[in-house]
């Protein structure tokens, strides 16, 4: 049987192409189809949110050879700094956890990377890719799985097929969907706000979440003096600052903002994202794996989605590689069940721990208030606990793939 890649990857946003990457390094043959236009998808403003790439994230992205290029353009995060807020207030409490990078011998936590920056490089690195076939501007509408193979209809008619389908398709995952896996997970009755800014002050390379009642607000460092924001609201506060101008924006910025990066501008359009909990009920179908949002989409509360998704690549990366040279067909369900449970059981932990972070810190009943102003007292007041977090941010706690070890 001849296919036209070995796999066939609906979704090229940035698991996606990522996976086609990842795969090539063992020889793989990968088809990339994204519903939207090249054009669109590489154009500047496409979508304004900047990544806290864990360090484990940042070493996969080396070993794809793409870090050398955006190395330049990536904010080193040095320290985490995470208090208690009120809007008007700034971060109150005397209770607050830090965590500073020289606490672990293995460099920064990670780095803050734009998305203009990555998606670019991500997109340039498959169309150099001789490996890498792609397809845009054409919807996937269609799949089948069968004992020979798995073949994709496109929403002009034709047809694709492959050893092994990847729905790397976002949170609304239609790939998941047609192969019949069900999803479990809840709207969080928030949207997040995000822009960049720039300011007077120098931010040291210091990531800053302030929890306040409606949401929690992220300021994270980005080259130069500028952040990125990620503010999150209820669904009805954020459309409504979002509908405002520019200056009224910062207006309803500045006192949940504070004070301590001199005065803000803004740099760059605004952007809002809905958030959401969604975790498939399987990663896994006949000769389908499922990555990244399509697999599980959780609260960017922590900065981690992203980070999960390519754990997934490299998990599945590995996986595949390693069945091929023992001589396993590597669709078969026993290959790609080894991947659903490396990787199911940590996502899981990954959603439920961001979705009650959230939730015990969206709270402004004054009990809970002062029980998590303890809680981060008491981290921050002992060392070993405070590494583990630290480890935790950087991405280098679990069962590490390959491509993510030092
Ligand atoms: C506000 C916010 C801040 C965040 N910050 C961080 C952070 O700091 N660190 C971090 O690690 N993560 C972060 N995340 C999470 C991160 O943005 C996501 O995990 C990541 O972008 C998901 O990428 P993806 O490739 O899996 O999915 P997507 O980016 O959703 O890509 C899916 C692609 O599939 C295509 N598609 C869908 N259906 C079809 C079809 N039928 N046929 C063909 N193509 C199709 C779409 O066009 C799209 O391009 C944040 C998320 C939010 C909302």
């Amino acid at each position: 049987m001849t296919y036209d890649s070995d796999f066939l990857i609906v979704g090229g946003g940035l698991n996606g192409p990522l996976l086609a990457l990842a795969l090539a390094r063992s020889g793989l043959t990968s088809t990339v189809i994204d519903a939207q236009p090249e054009a669109r998808l590489a154009a500047e403003g496409f979508d304004g949110r900047s990544y806290a790439l864990a360090l484990a994230s940042v070493r996969l992205l080396r070993r794809l050879d793409l870090w050398e290029g955006l190395e330049d353009s990536a904010q080193p995060m040095l320290e985490i700094k995470v208090s208690d807020g009120r809007a008007g207030e700034g971060p109150l409490s005397p209770f607050h956890l830090h965590f500073d990078h020289a606490e672990i011998e293995e460099g920064p936590m990670g780095h803050m990377v734009e998305d203009r920056h990555l998606r670019h490089a991500v997109l340039a690195a498959i169309s150099d890719n001789p490996l890498i076939s792609r397809l845009n501007g054409e919807a996937v509408v269609a799949q089948e799985a069968g004992a020979q193979g798995v073949a994709v209809t496109l929403s002009s008619g034709r047809q694709l097929t492959g050893r092994v389908l990847v729905g790397a398709d976002g949170r609304r995952s239609g790939t998941a969907e047609r192969a019949g896996i069900t999803r479990s997970g809840w709207d969080y009755g928030q949207t997040a706000l995000v822009c960049a800014i720039e300011h007077d002050l120098p931010h040291h390379g210091i990531a800053h979440q302030f929890f306040m009642p409606p949401g929690p607000l992220a300021i994270l460092p980005l080259k130069g003096r500028r952040s990125s924001i990620v503010w999150s609201e209820t669904h009805a506060n954020a459309a409504a600052f979002h509908a405002l101008s520019d200056e009224d924006y910062l207006t309803m910025l500045r006192p949940r903002f504070g004070d301590f990066l001199g005065e803000i501008r803004l740099a760059g359009a605004r952007y809002t994202y809905p958030l959401n909990l969604t975790l498939a009920n399987s990663f896994v179908g006949t000769r389908l794996a499922l990555v990244g949002d399509a697999a599980h989409g959780v609260h960017p509360i922590a900065g981690q989605g992203l980070n999960a998704g390519l754990r997934d690549i490299a998990a599945l990366a590995q996986v595949v590689t390693e069945a091929r040279a023992r001589g396993e067909d590597v669709a078969s369900a026993l290959v790609l069940a080894r991947y659903q449970q490396w990787r199911r059981f940590d996502t899981t932990t990954l959603a439920l721990a961001t979705d009650l972070t959230n939730r015990v810190f969206a709270s402004d009943n004054p009990l809970l208030r002062l029980g998590r102003d303890l809680g981060m007292g008491v981290v921050n007041a002992i060392p070993g606990l405070r590494r583990s977090f630290i480890r935790e941010a950087a991405g280098l706690t679990g069962d590490l793939p390959d491509l993510m070890r030092a």
